[in-house]
This record gives structure tokens, C-alpha cells and sequence, in this order.
């Protein structure tokens, strides 16, 4: 079996990390731990669908290694598409009529798992099929997948990186098309900018919205997780966009504060530029071997130094792959260390209630020797 698709690939090197870490199998179900190694996208639902996983056997080094094919077992509307978008070659249905408990039996059967003690099912799984697996497994001790899947997932390889260009690219071009919206925008609802902003990714190539869009004007801009309403957007207040989409099935994240038609008070201008030189100061410490928590640092000194420190209410940033917020998170005390490959935002915020919010975010991948801006856009306030 050759190793030619990004997701065989991954699934191996899991095999390798599970053998390593003497745990028996690994056992999935929707998630996008299932995409990540299968190649299956899917939501979770009521029937059973799980990918079981079993550890490589034998020692690489010792050339004595096997590989032993995973197996899919899907419910029987589904197996045309998986045979289609998975690599894994042992798909096994069932059907309505079936107790899906006798497949799973069976597939644990033939993998030699019916004796492990060490399986670890995906972090989001249902309680009812964790529950049917313990039944099925009755001498394993259960843990979470992501103690093995999540230091290969945060590292990108180079298909997620192009991914994730591409999507930081198509949020990039909506920025300029609101700059250019100007005074056009001045008397618009926060709704009514939203569903530009939606229109225009998915015109400029994205794939629906990664996660619920962001317009904050005025004070509602101070309410990090405010996403939109009918305030009206006014000449000369900053407005906090974060919005991002999907290529490939990856995302962007992005946030700019824009003012729109006239000029904004000589306050916002400072704390506008106090968030530039933050988020110019985390992205300046990224390289490897750096920490999450200097990053962190670099940012929120700026805006300590400048008298802003208690409202910068949020870390600094978080991991971004095929979850919108995933590790490393950027954050004071998270001593991980920075390596190639790694993507996460960088997004400083400064938020004064009852006024105004200031947030500028751009997503970075870690290089070899410092970082890599996948968002290239003006930090700026200004719109034409
Ligand atoms: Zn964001
Ligand atoms: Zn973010």
C-alpha cells in the first residue's frame, strides 16, 4: 500500500505514535479527527459510524514494522461515499435491519482487539457509542484521542498550508472590498454588513463562513463575542469585523476595525494604534522554539505599557486548523514551544465598555526560522 494521499500518511504516523505509547487502537467517529485521517467529512448522527485504528505492530527501526489496514464501519447508505472519499480500503456496512453492536463486535474481533486494555476514542464522541465501545471492549481503559492526535494535527503539513493560504487570501480580498464600501456603508445595520462580508467570500472563492461573523460597532464592538444586530453603522466609529470561510475544508480567521466615512476621535486613533503595534509585536516574536506565553507576553506589554492592560480581557490568540480554535493556544503560563508548521491567530484587542473595541488579527504558520503571515492586508483604520 502506497502512502500517496495526505491522509493515509497521517493515519500511519498515528499507528507509529499509538504502538509508541502502548495504547491498542484508536477509535473515531464524525469529527474532524475523522477527516484529518480518513478523508471522510461528515456530521455526527444516530447510527453507528466509526473508524477503527490498531496501533503498528513491531518496531521501525528494526524493519520488522506492519501497518495493519484500519477498518470503516459505516452504516449502508453511506458506503458508496466512503469507499469513494476515504483511502482506507476495509469499508464494512451494516443496515438498518442489522444490530450494529454484531459489526462492531465483528471488527473488533478481526483487528485482535477483543482483549486490549488501552483504546482511545475521539474526544467528541457521543456518549452511546463510547458506551456501546466499553461494551464491546470490557477490559480497556478509555482515553481521548487527541492525547495522540493533536500533536500531529499542530503541525500543518504542506496540503493544509496551501489550504490555509488560499482561505487567508479570499479573507484578505474581502477586506479590501470593504474598504472600498467607504461612507456606502455609513447607515447600513451590523446584519446588513455581515451578509456583504458573506456574499463576498464566497464570490472570491471561499466555501460558506468558518464561523459566525462578526460586526461590532460602537459599543458593541467593546463585546468580543458579539456577533451582530440592527445598530446602525455611523460616520467616523471604528466597527470590529472578524469573520472568516473555508478552502479545502480549512479556515480563515481574520479581524480588522475599520472606520467608515469620516474621521474617527483622536482616542480611537490611539488605541487603534496601540492594537497595531501589539499584534505587529506578537507576530515579530513567532519562530521556533519561542513559547505560546512570549507571544502572549509581546502583545500585552504594548498594551500594558500604554495603560490598557485590564482591557485586553482575552489571550492572545488560539491554534487554527481543521477546528477553528484548536492547540497551541496562545495564552500567559502555556509554556509550549513553538515549531515549523504550526498556525495559530495573533489578535491583541483592546475594549472599553460602553464606547468602542479595537481588535486586529492575522493568522501566522510558524517557519523554519520565524513566521509566515497567511493575512497580508493594511492593519489600518482607514477606508477609502
Ligand atoms: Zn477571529
Ligand atoms: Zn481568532
Amino acid at each position: 500500500m502506497d502512502a500517496s494521499t495526505p491522509y493515509e500518511r497521517r493515519t500511519r504516523e498515528a499507528q507509529r505514535r499509538l504502538r509508541d505509547r502502548g495504547v491498542d487502537a484508536l477509535v473515531l467517529f464524525p469529527s474532524t479527527n475523522l477527516l484529518y485521517t480518513s478523508g471522510f467529512d461528515e456530521h455526527p448522527g444516530e447510527r453507528h459510524l466509526l473508524l477503527f485504528v490498531p496501533a503498528a505492530d513491531g518496531d521501525s527501526d528494526g524493519g520488522a514494522e506492519s501497518l495493519p489496514d484500519p477498518v470503516f464501519l459505516v452504516p449502508e447508505l453511506y458506503g458508496e461515499q466512503v469507499r469513494a472519499e476515504s483511502w482506507v480500503p476495509d469499508v464494512r456496512t451494516w443496515a438498518d435491519e442489522d444490530d450494529p453492536m454484531d459489526a462492531v463486535r465483528g471488527a473488533v474481533a478481526d483487528l485482535g482487539l477483543a482483549g486490549a486494555d488501552d483504546v482511545l476514542v475521539d474526544d467528541t464522541m457521543n456518549a452511546r457509542f463510547t458506551l456501546d465501545l466499553r461494551a464491546a471492549l470490557p477490559d480497556a481503559e478509555f482515553g481521548l484521542a487527541s492525547s495522540v492526535l493533536s500533536a500531529l494535527r499542530v503541525r500543518k503539513d504542506d496540503t493544509e498550508l496551501a489550504a490555509m493560504r488560499r482561505a487567508g487570501e479570499v479573507a484578505d480580498a474581502v477586506v479590501s472590498d470593504l474598504r472600498g464600501l467607504g461612507a456606502d456603508a455609513v447607515g447600513m445595520t451590523e446584519t446588513e454588513l455581515a451578509g456583504y462580508v458573506e456574499n463576498r467570500l464566497s464570490s472570491r472563492g471561499g466555501d460558506g463562513v468558518s464561523f459566525d461573523t462578526i460586526v461590532g460597532a460602537g459599543p458593541n464592538g467593546a463585546m468580543p463575542h458579539h456577533t451582530h444586530g440592527d445598530r446602525e453603522i455611523r460616520a467616523g466609529e471604528p466597527v470590529v469585523l472578524d469573520f472568516g470561510t473555508r478552502v479545502d475544508g480549512y479556515p480563515s480567521d481574520q479581524t480588522r476595525t475599520l472606520v467608515f466615512g469620516g474621521e474617527p476621535s483622536d482616542e480611537v486613533k490611539r488605541v487603534h494604534e496601540v492594537v497595531r503595534e501589539a499584534q505587529a509585536a506578537g507576530v515579530d516574536a513567532v519562530e521556533p522554539g519561542a513559547t505560546t506565553a512570549e507571544v502572549d507576553a509581546a502583545a500585552r506589554d504594548v498594551i500594558e505599557s500604554a495603560g490598557y492592560g485590564d482591557e485586553f480581557v482575552h489571550r492572545t490568540g488560539h491554534g487554527v486548523g481543521l477546528d477553528v480554535h484548536e492547540e497551541p493556544y496562545i495564552v500567559a503560563g502555556n509554556d509550549r514551544e513553538l515549531r515549523e508548521g504550526m498556525v495559530f491567530s495573533v489578535e491583541p484587542g483592546v475594549y472599553l465598555p460602553g464606547e468602542f473595541g479595537v481588535r486586529i488579527e492575522d493568522l501566522v504558520a510558524v517557519t523554519d526560522d520565524g513566521a509566515e503571515r497567511l493575512n497580508r492586508t493594511d492593519r489600518g483604520w482607514r477606508c477609502e
